[in-house]
């Protein structure tokens, strides 16, 4: 039996400088996330270190932009009325996410920090390069129709789970974090990994850098945003397919767009060829098609998920129309 110690720390220091001192730490939040990956043994850390009472909770607006505490809970910031109102897609990436009980629970750092869902990754009874190194990969000729078309590597094609990351990526948001090193701010572009030939590292965080907060823009084009996502079931389930985008027209114009895409890559894929095909065109047909195809102009599909080369492209043209009252 694995001997586990568990740490209540008291501020955001001690809980980075307890977490760094330790080989195998993990830091519990809301706890939904690492009692899956313990109770599976994908990871069991020796040192467990508690932060809800170091890291921020609340949700802060200031002058053009919200400070979102990684503490604070999903269910939390998607009923939160300005959230609503203003940024749209992040709680309708939220709502999309887990069940009602696990959205009570489970904290925003963690839900941008899950691990993948791989289901190679998730039974340690299977080879995995993510989990174990070297050891390789038996999606790339296995089971696939969930697995990267964007993005991914001989090693490695997994995709990151969370919706809301893939809304943040289309808002440009920051991930503020503290670690042993002192504070940073990443462009949450930044915050995963693509896997390359060192899949075992899902994002660019060192050993015991906690994340505190993300702060996101909340501009016009923000507050005219959209989160659709396409599954096997209506509930409780990760993408095959997701897109938020963040849409600014004058007329039937583009003046400006961000859109992000989930389900088909090892972490949210800016689609930037896609909005460079849309801006300062008007909302056609055809340049809504051009769009569905540059969104996923070198993707690389395997055996099991050509499919969702076809469902990036109708799935974006269906946010288009609700985000442009349809062409
Ligand atoms: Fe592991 Fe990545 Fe391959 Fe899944 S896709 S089995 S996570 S190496």
């Amino acid at each position: 039996m694995n001997e586990i110690r568990y740490v209540r720390a008291a501020t955001p220091a001690q809980a980075v400088a307890l977490a760094s001192a330790e080989p195998t730490t993990a830091y519990v939040a809301g706890g939904t996330e690492l009692t899956n990956l313990m109770r599976d043994g994908v990871h069991v850390p020796g040192l467990v270190v508690d932060v809800n009472r170091v890291a921020e909770r609340g949700i802060e607006w200031q002058p053009g932009r919200v400070r979102i505490g990684a503490l604070a809970r999903m269910a939390e910031v998607a009923r939160d009325a300005e959230m609503r109102h203003r940024l749209p897609v992040v709680p309708a990436a939220l709502l999309a996410s887990a069940s009602g009980q696990v959205r009570n629970m489970a904290s925003i750092g963690g839900n941008l920090l899950q691990r993948t869902r791989c289901w190679y990754y998730r039974d340690t009874a299977l080879p995995c390069n993510a989990r174990v190194p070297g050891s390789g990969c038996p999606a790339l000729d296995g089971e696939n129709r969930w697995h990267a078309i964007l993005g991914g590597s001989e090693s490695c094609i997994r995709v990151h789970p969370s919706d809301l990351a893939v809304a943040l990526t289309a808002l440009d948001a920051t991930v503020l974090t503290q670690g042993p090193g002192g504070a940073r701010r990443l462009p949450i572009e930044t915050l995963h990994r693509l896997p390359g030939d060192a899949p075992h590292r899902e994002t660019v965080l060192e050993h015991g850098e906690l994340v505190v907060a993300v702060e996101v823009p909340a501009t016009a084009m923000a507050a005219h945003s959209r989160y659709r996502k396409v599954r096997d079931r209506a509930s409780f389930e990760f993408a095959l397919v997701s897109v938020a985008v963040a849409l600014e027209l004058r007329g039937r114009t583009v003046r400006d767009v961000r859109i992000a895409l989930g389900g088909v890559a090892p972490r949210p894929w800016r689609a930037r060829e896609a909005e460079d095909v849309l801006r300062g065109e008007r909302l056609t047909d055809a340049a809504v098609a051009a769009a569905g195809a540059a969104a996923v102009r070198g993707a690389v599909p395997r055996e099991h998920n050509a499919f969702k080369l076809d469902l990036v492209s109708r799935t974006l043209t269906g946010v288009l129309d609700e985000l442009g009252g349809g062409r």
